[in-house]
């Protein structure tokens, strides 16, 4: 079977994400995951850190790589010479953008096709932007990210801890 990229933010990687990561290791001969350097959006981990904890995340699968990338992805499939993109779809809620994004790509490159996965039902609902959102706020992610993941999530500076959301709540 051919290469495939799967291309995303990845701010941090969560179980949804592996669950595809997963089904595309059983397709695909090498799978490189590849993170997106988007200089508007710094997001909550720099990239160094994303690319690390991806390659923490995956290191019990032989086949799968982790990079980082710059600009269009067309076009750094191209240069990689890679002609299936994976990308993972949730609820129908995706699928619009998605199918935007996947015809972007090919008008781009005519080369390149997306594969869409279907993640498992428990993950449904997870994205990075809900585990961000409830880590920064003092919650509990360790059902949700790798252990590894949670451990970060837990120490970053910028999360609450239970005294500082009481001490932000107005007074009675
Ligand atoms: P997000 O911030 O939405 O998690 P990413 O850019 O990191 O977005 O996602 C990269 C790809 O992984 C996208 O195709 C996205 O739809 C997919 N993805 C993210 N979370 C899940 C999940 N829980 N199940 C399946 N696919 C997912």
């Amino acid at each position: 079977m051919p290469n495939a990229i799967y291309p995303g933010s990845f701010d941090p990687i969560t179980n949804g994400h592996l669950d595809i990561i997963e089904r595309a290791v059983a397709i695909f001969d090498q799978v490189t995951v590849a993170v997106l350097i988007n200089t508007s959006k710094p997001g909550l981990f720099p990239i160094d850190e994303r690319v690390e904890l991806i390659r923490e995340a995956v290191k019990a699968w032989p086949s799968v790589s982790v990079e980082s990338f710059r600009g269009l992805t067309a076009d750094y499939a191209r240069s990689k010479g890679v002609k299936f993109l994976i990308r993972g779809l949730r609820a129908v809620s995706d699928f619009d953008a998605e199918l935007r994004i996947a015809l972007m790509n090919r008008k781009l490159n005519p080369a390149l096709d997306t594969v869409f996965l279907m993640t498992s039902a428990q993950n449904l609902f997870l994205a990075s932007s809900t585990v961000k959102e409830v880590a920064l706020l003092g919650g509990d992610c360790s059902a949700l990210v790798p252990e590894h993941v949670a451990e970060r999530l837990r120490k970053h500076p910028k999360r609450r801890t239970a005294e500082t959301t009481q001490a932000t709540l107005p007074e009675d």
